[in-house]
């Protein structure tokens, strides 16, 4: 499928426009951004690295049911999507404290959240994305009372499957971001998973494997998403 024009360039991801106006080629690029942006690099293969990741994933998503927009991997960093218009919000579920929430509510980094924590967030560079509740989401119309039910219901849908997807790695999926899209009336996974946008801890040492590494510097960054793909059977 040739791409036509870019649609969008967003922090670590470029979105091209094909002939077909249901289909759109997503581009990963390397770039890598924390903090709103202030922290910024390249990281060798990244892109690549979360192309398949993230195919990976969906495929085993799509396998439990749940729909999303990849339709299929169509170079090292480029995927052949659906063209989903997109809803505003980031549904975050926390099994495991850490990030804002240890900031936000003072819990201690690795407590169990049990039943684990729904989150939404809205998605503005400008405002931080702040958190917001389904009363937010609805009022000012970003998404409708269905809608809010069916993100929901899917992302803890997601939870059940990756949870034990990565266990078998011996991984612990601390938590996540979703982004969801409507196409033909129906709210479909769209964005992308890879480590990018989840936490994930060695069951054994606790060490993160994750964005964490870039945003604490703690090195090795492409690498350590590259052993979390390989644990649950990616091949790179
Ligand atoms: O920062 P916070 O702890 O709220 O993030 C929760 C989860 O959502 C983390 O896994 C983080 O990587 C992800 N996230 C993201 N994009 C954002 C905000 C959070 O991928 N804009």
């Amino acid at each position: 499928m040739e791409k036509t024009g870019v649609l969008y360039a967003g922090k670590a991801k470029t979105v091209h426009t094909t002939a077909d106006e249901n289909l759109m080629v997503l581009e990963f690029r390397n770039d890598t951004t924390a903090f709103d942006g202030e922290k910024m690099e390249a990281l060798q293969n990244k892109g690549r690295v979360n192309n398949l990741f993230n195919a990976f994933v969906m495929k085993k998503l799509q396998a439990a049911g749940i729909e999303t927009h990849l339709v299929d991997v169509l170079s090292d960093h480029e995927s052949l999507v659906r063209n989903l218009k997109m809803l505003p919000v980031e549904c975050v579920v926390r099994n495991r404290a850490a990030g804002s929430i240890v900031r936000r509510l003072g819990v201690e980094e690795g407590a169990e959240m049990n039943p684990p924590i729904f989150e939404f967030f809205l998605k503005n560079d400008a405002l931080h994305d702040p958190m917001i509740n389904e009363y937010h989401i609805e009022t000012f119309g970003w998404a409708t009372k269905d809608d809010i039910a069916q993100m929901k219901e899917l992302t803890f849908k997601v939870n059940e499957v990756l949870k034990s997807l990565f266990a078998a790695g011996d991984l612990i999926l601390v938590d996540y971001k979703l982004e969801f899209g409507l196409f033909e009336g129906r709210v479909l996974l769209g964005d992308e998973f890879s480590p990018d946008g989840c936490r994930l801890w060695d069951a054994n040492t606790m060490e993160k494997m994750d964005k964490d590494r870039f945003r604490q510097g703690l090195g090795s960054v492409v690498e350590s998403y590259m052993e979390v793909g390989r644990r649950i059977g990616v091949e790179f």
